[in-house]
C-alpha cells in the first residue's frame, strides 16, 4: 500500500474552471515524488488538499489507508502529526516574536509529545540534525538568513517525527547556492529519519535531483507521470520537454 495516494483529485474556487483536475498519484514509504509545473498550475492547491487544509471539489486523498477528506478535526489530528509541511517563504512562516528553540518546541508542546524536562535537547537534537548549532536555541528568526530560516522550518517540520514531508518550493525563495545546500540536506534528512517527500518545484533539474518519480502538471492537469529518468531522458509530452529546455542545469553536488 502507497503512504500516499491522491484518487481523481478536482477542486474549483467557485464557477470558474477547475484548477486541478481528475490529479490521481500514490507515493511508496521512503521514496520522493516531484510535482513539477510552472506558477499556478495548481501545484500549492494540491498540497493543501493532501495536508487536509482545504477539501477537494472531488476526489479523495488517502495516508497510510486512510482518509483525510470528509474526516473531522479530532480524526485527523493523529494523521496530521505524521505528515508536516515546508513552504517556500522562510520568513513568513516563523513567528519573530518567538526564540527558535520555542518555534522548534512548539509542535512537541502542543501534541504533548514529549516530557518537559527532554524539551530542550530535543530540540538542540533537531537543530544538529539541520546543521545548526546550540547557539541558535536563543536567537531569534531575523538574526538568521533565508537558508538557516529554512533549516529550522525543517527542523520543526521534523520535531514530531512525521512519515511524510510535503516540500512546497522550499528552495524557491532562496540563492542558488544555499538552495543546492537545502536540498541536500533534505536528501540527507530522508535517509537518516526514512521520509517520504512530496517534493513540489517548478524547476526540472532540482526535482530530477531528489525524486524516484515525477509527474508533470500543466494548467491543473498531469500531462505526464513515471519514473525520474523517464521523464527526464525520455519525456513523451511536447510539454515536459519545454519544462526541460526552459531550467538550466544546477549543481547539487
Ligand atoms: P501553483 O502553486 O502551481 O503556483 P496554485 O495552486 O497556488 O498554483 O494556484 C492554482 C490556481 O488556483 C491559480 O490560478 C490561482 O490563482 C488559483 N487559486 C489558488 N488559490 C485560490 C483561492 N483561494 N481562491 C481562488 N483561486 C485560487
Ligand atoms: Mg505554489
Amino acid at each position: 500500500m502507497p503512504l500516499l495516494e491522491a484518487r481523481n483529485l478536482s477542486k474549483s474556487y467557485g464557477p470558474e474552471a477547475l484548477v486541478v483536475d481528475n490529479v490521481s498519484f500514490s507515493i511508496a514509504s521512503g521514496e520522493t515524488l516531484g510535482l513539477v509545473g510552472e506558477s499556478g498550475s495548481g501545484k500549492s492547491t494540491i498540497a493543501r488538499m493532501v495536508l487536509g487544509l482545504i477539501e477537494p471539489s472531488s476526489g479523495s486523498v488517502l495516508f497510510d489507508g486512510s482518509p483525510i477528506s470528509g474526516v473531522s478535526q479530532r480524526k485527523l489530528r493523529p494523521i496530521r502529526r505524521s505528515m508536516q509541511v515546508v513552504f517556500q517563504d522562510p520568513f513568513a512562516a516563523l513567528n519573530p516574536r518567538m526564540r527558535v528553540k520555542d518555534i522548534v518546541a512548539e509542535p512537541l508542546v502542543i501534541h504533548k509529545a514529549c516530557p518537559h524536562s527532554e524539551l530542550q535537547p530535543r530540540t538542540a537534537e533537531l537543530l544538529r540534525a539541520v546543521g545548526l548549532d546550540d547557539s541558535a536555541l536563543a536567537r531569534f528568526p531575523h538574526e538568521f538568513s533565508g537558508g538557516q530560516r529554512q533549516r529550522i522550518n525543517i527542523a520543526r517540520a521534523l520535531a514530531l517525527r512525521p512519515k511524510l514531508l510535503v516540500l512546497d518550493e522550499p528552495v524557491s525563495a532562496l540563492d542558488v547556492s544555499v538552495g543546492a545546500q537545502i536540498i541536500n540536506l533534505l536528501r540527507d534528512l530522508q535517509r537518516e529519519f526514512s521520509l517520504t517527500y512530496l517534493f513540489i518545484s517548478h524547476s526540472m533539474p532540482l526535482v530530477r535531483y531528489l525524486s524516484t518519480n515525477i509527474a508533470v502538471l500543466h494548467r491543473g492537469r498531469l500531462v505526464e507521470s513515471g519514473s525520474s529518468a523517464e521523464i527526464c531522458d525520455a519525456p513523451r509530452e511536447a510539454y515536459t520537454r519545454s519544462l526541460l529546455a526552459a531550467t538550466p542545469e544546477i549543481r547539487v553536488d
